[in-house]
């Protein structure tokens, strides 16, 4: 039942558009807002849930073939790398020619809302419709978010080589699929990811569509905004190990109890993010997992994993931050006398963009009468990973009350068109 709604509401979508014909000059917004909703009709829940596309589900795979049908009615060809990535050019340019990229991902969080990656492939694919022949190859990356694999931009890192065929097929999914096993339905190859890696020569750059996820374009009412820097993210994993007992027999001063011991930790985090954020508003540490072994309401625990999650676009404030944390869990060991071990999960160093590409995009804003901003971006995007490889900049646009990752996530149609005609003059 589920699935043949998605279906239907797939396609219903597709037959309006004439096939093998270039569609017009102009950029459309109504064209732009029928892909949104019938990528969203690409659903593996039911709307008053969001949206759930797990990577290499038929959820998925129906939003990847909706895109991929659109752009050949718009006279584009698209093949798909080995690693899962699809790739979309005008029929008239060949593969090896030096274009732009752009796109983004359309897998989701679970219970996630319409825009997040959805608006990225969207807009590149306006523009196959809305140009004749553009100089631009439309890439739809797997595996962004990383709820599907427990590892983000898997697509984007598995392209650029920095992950590699063992780290792939160690990744598994809720049904204990790896990711090669999952993906050899959808075009993922292990025996070509070695050389079908990203090709320098053959783009002249990387631009990047997103919601900004956060609240400070939809607060100070602007549309649209250039990522100059994108965060860096370090991720822990923190276990801290106590002795288990009876919670009704053990007396209050022979415990070793790791659930108050992870309690101190957790609000010391909370105290560091905050100072350091005065250093850096952009400055973020966070604890969202917490596993508590064995979890019962009679027991004194043995055990309680913590993970953290710390950003900051200054290298020097991450480094800090590192420091201050180890020496947090050390204290708070030797003080309650138990065991806290802190390992590094993640480690993606601040990337900042490419200034060229972004001076481009604030001159072709202000070619067609719209004030471009250049701000930082709080979250990780594929952009960070291709960064280091092409020319790399990104666009925002505004997200209602700052709501990402969620079902009410919105944006505007007309702020996805304003930043496509920015993109349209840039990418020339
Ligand atoms: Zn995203």
């Amino acid at each position: 039942m589920k699935r043949y709604r998605w279906k239907i509401g797939f396609r219903t979508c597709i037959p309006t558009t004439a096939r093998g014909s270039v569609i017009g000059n102009t950029i459309r917004p109504d064209r732009i807002e029928r892909d949104i909703e019938c990528i969203a009709a690409c659903n593996d829940s039911t709307p008053d849930l969001g949206y759930s596309r797990p990577t290499f589900s038929e959820a998925w795979a129906a939003a990847r073939d909706y895109v991929i049908e659109q752009a050949s009615l718009a006279g584009a060809k698209s093949r798909i790398d080995a690693a899962g990535n699809v790739h979309i050019r005008p029929d008239r340019r060949t593969w090896e020619e030096p274009l732009w990229l752009s796109g983004s991902h359309l897998d989701s969080v679970p219970s996630g809302g319409k825009f997040d990656g959805v608006s990225g492939v969207v807009m590149p694919l306006e523009l196959l419709r809305a140009r004749i022949d553009p100089p631009l190859e439309l890439v739809i990356f797997a595996e962004e978010e990383g709820t599907t694999f427990g590892m983000g931009l898997l697509g984007s890192r598995a392209w650029v080589g920095r992950v590699g065929r063992d780290d792939l097929a160690r990744l598994t999914n809720r049904h204990g699929e790896s990711y090669l096993e999952a993906g050899a339905r959808y075009g993922v190859d292990p025996d070509r990811l070695d050389t079908e890696r990203i090709d320098a020569s053959r783009y002249r750059g990387f631009l990047e569509l997103h919601p900004e996820q956060g609240l400070g374009l939809w607060n100070d009412n602007q549309a649209v905004a250039a990522v100059g820097t994108i965060n860096g993210r370090r991720q822990y994993r923190i276990e801290v190990e106590g002795r288990g007992n009876h919670a009704g027999s053990t007396r209050m001063a022979d415990r070793r109890d790791p659930v108050a011991a992870a309690a101190h930790v957790i609000a010391g985090i909370e105290v560091i993010g905050r100072d350091l954020s005065e250093g850096c508003g952009h400055t973020v540490m966070t604890v969202g997992r917490i596993a508590v072994e064995p979890n019962a309401i009679n027991v004194i625990a043995s055990r309680v994993g913590l993970s953290v999650d710390f950003r900051s676009p200054d290298r020097a404030l991450l480094e800090e931050g590192e420091r201050r944390l180890k020496r947090l869990t050390e204290e708070i060991a030797v003080d309650r006398g138990l065991n806290i071990s802190i390992s590094s999960e993640d480690d993606q160093p601040p990337e900042p963009l490419d200034a060229e590409l972004v001076r481009r995009l604030v001159e072709a804003a202000e070619s067609l009468g719209v004030r471009l901003p250049t701000v930082a971006s709080g979250a990780l995007h594929d952009a960070a990973i291709i960064a280091p490889y092409l020319p790399t900049s990104m666009l925002f646009i505004a997200s209602r009350d700052g709501i990402s990752h969620h079902p009410d996530e919105y944006s505007r149609i007309e702020d996805i068109a304003t930043a496509t005609r920015i993109a349209a003059a840039t990418l020339s």
